[in-house]
């Protein structure tokens, strides 16, 4: 299942039936699997929630800590010049990250594209890694929620 599918799927059945999802079962299952390993797309699941019902999901908590990207994200710039051998032994934490979460894999596929091409001497300038999700990332952190 890819993100946007997954969104779909969620986001349709969050339009017409919240919580309980009886429709589809299947392919509600596989996009929960989706997002449960994408924090990309649980904040924009998240965030539509949030605007749809004025609260976040229940689990947003949960969720935002079992993920933990933004500590893999700020030293993704380090990681990405490691070695698999080599990330398992000195940031084994980050391994196991890495090792389930779709959204930091990406992030680091395209960081590792942007390297080898500012390497090979081709600085792709129009290509710089877009701190779009970021931004998206930080909102949502800082977004007030009921204490
Ligand atoms: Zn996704
Ligand atoms: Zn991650």
């Amino acid at each position: 299942m890819n993100h946007t599918d997954a969104i779909a799927i969620l986001l349709g059945t969050a339009a017409d039936k919240p919580a309980d999802g009886a429709r589809a079962p299947a392919a509600r299952t596989a996009a929960e699997e989706h997002v449960a390993r994408c924090s990309d797309c649980w904040t924009v699941v998240a965030t539509a929630h949030q605007e749809a019902f004025g609260e976040a999901p229940a689990d947003a908590d949960r969720m935002a800590a079992l993920f933990g990207c933004d500590v893999i994200q700020d030293r993704l710039f380090l990681l990405v010049e490691m070695r698999p051998a080599e990330l398992r032994i000195r940031e084994p934490e980050a391994a196991r990250h890495l090792g389930w979460c779709l959204s930091c894999q990406e992030r680091m596929t395209e960081l590792r594209a942007v390297e080898q091409a500012a390497a090979a001497g081709e600085l792709p300038s129009l290509f710089a890694p877009t701190p779009k999700w970021r931004e998206t990332m930080s909102r949502v952190a800082r977004s007030p929620r009921g204490s």
